[in-house]
């Protein structure tokens, strides 16, 4: 983040935070209200990842808003050399809500996983600017990867939004009568290299260019929708608390249930069925 500021300031980029949209006037130029002024502009990207859910209701139920919570340990340098984790290198594991975790230069362990708050009608709950609420389950999933560090203090805990499309791809696209307006999101809560790639096919978008981004698959909007709530609530929590079932057997060497295995599935392929 601090070395595209950078980057982008020498290009001439200004950067306004803490400047909230609230509003978007569609139109050749765009208008992009603030609390203090609107902006015009040409040609407008949104990049607002789970936030695009709420503020245009035409992505309600493109995404399912589900958080991802994290722990930060005490600087314990002395264990990680004892377990030989220093190499600083990001790991996730491959499950549906996976558990992702890396080593800091100061000496502490941050761990986190996916797929735990999951938000009614796409809304963005206060919990999601507080404490984990899932603490317990990061601390058990740390002395489980980790026993040397089971007893180790965790200093913080937080979460925050994801924005989970029904394949668990991002997805892009234009959005205004006047073809101005062009958005990305969906990254499904990992989309810390995908967006990159994000990147690219936005900037190819927005020149009008005609290339491999934009010849992309992804570019035709979302993949699926999910169903109206409360069923895509319901259903979400139900196929969960199945992925944990099953996970735990798993872990733990036994066989998941037949009824848990089949549920999980819903996760993967529900893009699949409703694309037809
Ligand atoms: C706790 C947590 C841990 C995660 N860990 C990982 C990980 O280990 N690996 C990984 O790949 N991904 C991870 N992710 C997901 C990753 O952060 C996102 O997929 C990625 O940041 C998406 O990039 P983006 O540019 O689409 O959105 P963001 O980086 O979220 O940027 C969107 C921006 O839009 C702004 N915005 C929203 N609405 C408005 C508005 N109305 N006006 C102005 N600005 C607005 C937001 O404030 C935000 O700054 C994690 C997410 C969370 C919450």
């Amino acid at each position: 983040m601090r070395g595209l500021r950078r980057v982008a300031l020498q290009l001439g980029v200004r950067i306004h935070e803490n400047t909230a949209m609230t509003g978007l006037e569609e139109g050749k130029p765009v208008g992009i209200q603030t609390p203090n002024g609107t902006v015009r502009a040409d040609r407008v990207v949104l990049a607002m990842n789970a936030w695009m859910a709420r503020a245009f209701p035409q992505f309600e139920r493109s995404v399912a808003i589900i958080s991802s919570d994290m722990l930060i340990t005490e600087p314990r340098p002395d264990l990680l050399n004892e377990i030989g984790l220093t190499s600083g290198v990001s790991v996730l594991d491959s499950r549906i809500f996976v558990h992702y975790y890396h080593n800091t230069p100061d000496g502490r362990i941050m761990l986190g996983k996916g797929g735990n708050t999951f938000a009614y009608g796409g809304r963005m709950l206060p919990v999601f600017d507080q404490p984990s609420p899932y603490a317990g389950l990061l601390q058990n999933s740390l002395a489980d990867f980790f026993p040397a560090f089971a007893d180790v203090k965790v200093e913080a805990t937080w979460n925050g939004p994801s924005d989970r499309s029904v394949t668990g791809l991002p997805f892009f696209g234009q959005m205004s009568a006047s073809g101005n307006v062009f958005y990305g999101f969906g990254y499904s809560g990992s989309g810390v290299g995908p967006c990159h790639m994000g990147g690219q096919i936005l900037a190819s978008m927005v020149q009008g260019l005609d290339n491999p981004w934009t010849r992309s698959p992804l570019i035709n909007g979302p993949l699926g929708f999910f169903p109206p709530e409360p069923i895509r609530y319901l259903g979400s929590l139900m196929v969960r608390n199945a992925i944990r079932r099953k996970e735990r057997a798993e872990d733990h060497g036994r066989r998941p249930r037949h009824l848990d295995v089949r549920l999980a599935k819903f996760a993967a392929a529900a893009g699949k069925a409703d694309k037809g």
